[in-house]
């Protein structure tokens, strides 16, 4: 037998999102999150996030976390989820690294995306001040500052105008292996914009400031903001997991967040590559966790708060030895609750 309703893989925006409408849906819930530091955790903050503008990833987490605890129905651990076995009828068995296994009848994987990095020494660094991914996220902070643009992959191209909303002084850095169509050069010339061609070796400047990029023929560019895109790829979970993926490598998942396998949902970054941000996670989580409840309800004989039975697992913890005592009925079954009356 399932412990839980459903285990969420990933405490991140999407999977925290996911556990609080799954707790006001009073589905008992266990979430994971790896201890290691989650992918935006090097940004001093989240932008552009509604409500909680400017605060810090570890903040976010730490509000939605605490909101999630006052209901009571899911547990939060920090572990990594090395594994995952089972199906819809069956119940879902899930093993630590640690090597603890928990059961759940559905699983929602909220992992996010791994980043690679181009081979540029000092990225890391400055990863999340000076060295920024998203113009959305933290171009607010760093605009009219010098920008480059780190063009190693030809989709960067076709951001130029757009980055230029942030930034007059952008100097784009075309990788040599990148081919330029002739009319996208000259689009991009006649704004302004510097097109250096050039591979990046270092970043210099102090602390997570940036001021120089240099190239590997020597070459130094005096740059305040550097724009990447790292290649993303998914976590070993997902890997083994042997799930159908898009042709850009992202979870593929139908307009009810079901993966390719039966029982198993995905929400969040894993799921797509195109604006990834908070909200988006967020509001993906939460469409997931609806559809699980329903799913739940129709499929798998989610445990109510009506069931009897099991109402002990159903309430919040700190009242569970109360209400599973004997002779407890649900209020609706109780006399001194009024019942509406039937015909
Ligand atoms: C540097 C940086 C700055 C950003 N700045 C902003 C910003 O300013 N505003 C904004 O809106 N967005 C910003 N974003 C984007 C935003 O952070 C992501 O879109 C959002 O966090 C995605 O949420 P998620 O829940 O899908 O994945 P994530 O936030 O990546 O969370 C996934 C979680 O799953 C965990 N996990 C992975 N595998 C396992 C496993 N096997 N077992 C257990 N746990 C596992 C990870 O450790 C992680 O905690 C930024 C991103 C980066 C990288």
């Amino acid at each position: 037998m399932a412990e839980y309703e459903v285990a969420i893989i990933g405490g991140g925006p999407a999977g925290l999102a996911a556990a609080l409408t799954l707790s006001r849906s009073m589905m008992r819930t266990i979430i994971f999150d790896s201890p290691l530091p989650p992918r935006n955790d090097a940004s001093p903050h989240i932008g552009a996030y509604p409500g909680m503008d400017m605060a810090t990833p570890k903040a976010v987490r730490e509000t939605i976390s605490d909101q999630i605890g006052n209901y009571g129905y899911t547990d939060i651990k920090s572990a990594e989820i090395a594994s995952i076995s089972g199906d819809d009828k069956e119940g879902f068995r899930l093993a630590t690294q640690g090597g603890s296994s928990f059961g759940a009848k559905r699983v929602l994987l909220t992992t996010g995306m791994v980043d690679v990095f181009p081979m540029i020494a000092g990225i890391k660094d400055r990863w999340g001040t000076s060295v920024i991914n998203s113009p959305f996220c933290q171009g607010y902070e760093l605009r009219n500052r010098p920008w480059g643009i780190y063009v190693n992959r030809p989709e960067l191209l076709a951001a130029a105008e757009v980055y230029r909303n942030w930034s007059r002084d952008l100097v784009m850095i075309v990788e040599p292996s990148i081919k330029v169509p002739e009319d996208r050069a000259k689009a991009i010339k006649s704004l302004g914009i510097e097109f250096v061609t050039g591979t990046a070796e270092s970043l210099q400047g102090s602390g997570s400031a940036l001021s120089e990029i240099v190239l590997r023929d020597g070459r130094r560019i005096s740059r305040e903001v550097l724009l990447i895109w790292p290649r993303q790829i998914q976590g070993e979970l997902v890997k083994k997991l042997g799930l159908e993926l898009c042709d850009d490598g992202y979870v593929n998942i139908d307009a009810s967040y079901r993966t390719g396998r039966s029982g198993i949902y995905a929400a969040g970054d894993l799921t797509y590559g195109g604006h990834q941000n908070t909200n988006t996670a967020m509001h993906m989580g939460n469409m997931a966790a609806a559809w699980m409840v329903f799913d739940l309800c129709h499929n798998a004989g989610a445990q109510t708060a009506d069931d009897q039975d099991n109402v002990a697992r159903l309430i919040p913890s700190d009242l569970a030895e109360t209400v599973s005592a004997p002779g407890y009925r649900p209020a609706e079954q109780d006399e001194r609750y009024p019942q509406p009356k039937t015909a």
